[in-house]
């Protein structure tokens, strides 16, 4: 029986109505950026698998170190013991991180970042006789589908049974650029009148909320405020790490840094699942003392896996390569090159782009997970394409190694769908 039948006995799949949605396309084998399926086809993976997989999948660089990593240290318990893999990659991480960023907190995902970020800034004032019980967060983000992650997410659709369970959380829109001081405002009110221990924001590009991008000056306003009032600032940047704004982390497209960041997705480079929370000095320092419970009691099983480490070390040293950043160069001049062709096109409301990272919103109306999505989805599929549109957006993050070819294919296809089908 092919693996597609087998699957549907006993898999529920993430994000899946199952009833509406009962096939799954089965993947055999990936290589750069592309899928090859169960029954012989090729797909270009225009996501890089949900941004995880940016220097291309089953990279040879990686798959070589990571293969070494097996055959010398699989896991070990990451209280009370430490190894070569967590070192080396917190020598090399802190080294890219914006400069203020000096320790390292490892989980598993995302989510998992998010969460360990929140507990540090409750438990950062909390520590200092400072009971603090509200976040602030972007009208729109996304930072994951844990409790704690899914209480500062302000997507809403996927929430409802869960919503009076949520931590308190206060929303602001982004700024624009014409709304900086507005925002700011809000903010400032915010702040007065709760009592607010952090503000979490994905900087630059909201994923989740259709490749959203807001205005650098307008959040480093926000963040600078925050500074000021102590509160402390935290930068999902598991999305938007690792290169994908043109800058090692988005963060770095501003003066002001975060107190404290959330990596994964391609920290690990699609290899295996891991996530790290960096924070500043000062903010281990409250948790530095004579007094146990004021460590941050929090720990996953496979804290610091060395396998993880090692797939994160070898693709930092990618990132860091002339060659990856010549990559990078490439797929955003070509971006710019497609965008001056397409923009003026009656069907696009909108388009935009940050780094790698390339969006457009179709001029119709519809809901998210509505039947347009679908038509886009399987036009795309029906074009060997893996894309995954949002609403009315469609968007490309594509592998760095993305050859010219397969980014022309992805635009021609793009232009063929707003022409002939829509
Ligand atoms: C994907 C994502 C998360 C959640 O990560 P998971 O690994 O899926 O738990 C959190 N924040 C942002 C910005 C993301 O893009």
């Amino acid at each position: 029986m092919a693996l597609s039948e087998r699957d549907k006995k006993h898999l529920w799949h993430p994000l899946t109505q199952h009833k509406l949605h009962p096939d799954s396309i089965a993947i055999t084998h990936a290589k750069g950026a592309v899928l090859y399926t169960e029954d012989k086809q090729e797909y270009i993976d225009g996501i890089a698998s949900w941004y995880t997989s940016a220097y291309g999948h089953c990279n040879a660089y990686i798959v070589e170190r990571v293969k070494k990593q097996v055959e010398t240290l699989d896991q070990v318990v990451f209280a009370g013991l430490t190894h070569e893999p967590a070192v080396h990659l917190s020598e090399k991480l802190i080294g890219i991180l914006p400069d203020n960023q000096n320790k390292l907190f490892f989980s598993d995902n995302g989510s998992t970042s998010v969460d360990v970020a929140i507990k540090m800034s409750l438990q950062y004032h909390f520590n200092q006789g400072d009971k603090r019980n509200v976040l602030i967060a972007f009208e729109e983000g996304f930072h994951g589908d844990t409790f704690g992650a899914m209480s500062v997410s302000g997507l809403s659709v996927y929430n409802g049974p869960f919503e009076e369970f949520f931590l308190s959380v206060k929303r602001i829109p982004v700024p624009n650029g014409k709304n900086n001081h507005e925002v700011l405002y809000r903010l400032q009110t915010i702040i007065a009148e709760n009592n607010v221990a952090a503000f979490i924001y994905e900087p630059l590009v909201q994923g989740a909320a259709a490749m959203k991008m807001h205005d650098a000056s307008g959040l480093e306003l926000l963040i600078k405020e925050c500074k000021k009032q102590n509160v402390l600032t935290i930068a999902d940047e598991v999305m938007t790490g690792f290169g994908k704004t043109g800058k090692h982390f988005a963060s770095l497209h501003l003066n002001t840094y975060p107190d404290i960041m959330c990596l994964s997705k391609a920290l690990t480079a699609g290899m295996v699942p891991m996530a790290i929370t960096s924070c500043t000095e000062a903010v281990y320092q409250a948790f530095y003392s004579d007094d146990i419970g004021k460590g941050l009691f929090h720990g996953h099983t496979y804290s610091a896996n060395p396998v993880a480490c090692a797939a994160a070390i070898a693709g930092i040293e990618l990132l860091q390569s002339e060659e990856m950043q010549q990559h990078i160069q490439r797929v955003i001049k070509s971006h710019q090159k497609f965008d001056k062709h397409i923009k003026s096109h009656p069907r696009i409301a909108q388009t935009r782009q940050c780094g790698i990272i390339y969006a457009m919103d179709l001029n119709l109306e519809m809901e998210r997970y509505g039947n347009l999505r679908d038509k886009l989805l399987n036009f795309f599929l029906d074009n060997k394409l893996f894309m995954r549109p949002l609403g009315n957006t469609i968007y490309i993050a594509a592998p760095y190694v993305i050859t010219d070819e397969q980014l022309q294919k992805i635009y021609d296809k793009i232009e063929y769908l707003i022409e002939k089908i829509l």
